[in-house]
């Protein structure tokens, strides 16, 4: 598609435009390869749900920002409740919700610890640009300390094992939402861009009170098996036809679907009792 790559000649990824549609068109990011491809954790999304719902904007999405913003300085901080205060605080205007409270509590206790802070003193929220499986990816890593190691940040539940029902045992945080993949691409894009291979840890702080938080460095072999996973799922479904064609999963459960449905007369009892496990 020659035309696709004038485009791109022409633009120029920043910190200011990453998140605007334009970016989303001509790159793929993390995100949005997990919303399409899934994760081995997790295959199977929803296409069409992933590219033409609507971007839910949910509290644990909000809280995320927060607490990254807080890691980041001072001025991004307070720009970040300057653009959510309506979400952030109280309807009566008196002070922040209780989930903004435990979150400061959170960030409070984790700032104390030097040894998790000296996972994040590097240059915050880097965007870098590169390509796998013939695909434009765009990046922005929380933490990037060039020649040494990259660091992704996470406010999560809990650091305790969680079920998973498609692999039927229970798995970490970082394998049930694929935060192995979004290593495996950060890593990818930035030995790209520099020939080294980094490291990649993630820096967790837990919603829990008090709050447990640690640096994890994500093995060599399971960023190279997700890599693998990456391009394949790539090399098997190019995002053209993703884009040209996104299919619906047809799930009980998918919000997207759900909306969208037609029918076509009444189901059958094992039609229905199949939708009852979807
Ligand atoms: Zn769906």
């Amino acid at each position: 598609m020659p035309d696709t790559e004038t485009k791109q000649e022409a633009f120029t990824l920043t910190p200011e435009n990453y998140y605007s549609d334009k970016a989303n068109v001509l790159y793929l990011s993390n995100s949005l390869f997990k919303s399409v491809y899934g994760t081995p954790a997790a295959p199977y999304p929803c296409e069409a749900a992933a590219l033409l719902g609507e971007k839910e904007r949910t509290e644990a999405l909000l809280i995320g920002g927060y607490v990254d913003a807080a890691f980041e300085g001072d001025d991004a901080f307070k720009k970040f409740v300057e653009d959510n205060e309506s979400d952030l605080k109280l309807k009566s205007g008196k002070g922040f919700y209780q989930f903004v409270k435990d979150a400061d509590r959170a960030i409070a206790r984790a700032k104390r610890d030097p040894v998790f802070m000296s996972y994040l003193a590097g240059e915050h929220q880097k965007v870098m640009v590169g390509e796998i499986a013939g695909h434009p990816f765009k990046i922005k890593m929380d933490d990037y300390q060039a020649g040494v190691q990259i660091t992704d940040l996470k406010y999560v539940k809990s650091a305790g094992e969680e079920f998973n029902e498609f692999l039927k045992r229970r798995v970490t945080f970082v394998e049930n939402y694929g935060y192995d993949i979004q290593g495996a691409i950060y890593r990818e894009i930035v030995r790209q861009n520099t020939g080294l291979v980094l490291p990649f840890n993630i820096a967790y702080i837990t919603k829990e009170d008090p709050a447990d938080f640690g640096v994890v460095t994500i093995p060599d072999e399971m960023l190279k098996d997700a890599l693998e996973f990456v391009e394949m799922s790539l090399t098997a479904r190019p995002m053209a036809l993703v884009r040209k064609a996104p299919k619906r999963c047809l799930r009980r459960s998918c919000k997207f679907c759900r909306d969208q449905q037609v029918l076509s007369g009444p189901y059958t009892y094992e039609q229905f009792e199949a939708r009852a496990k979807t």
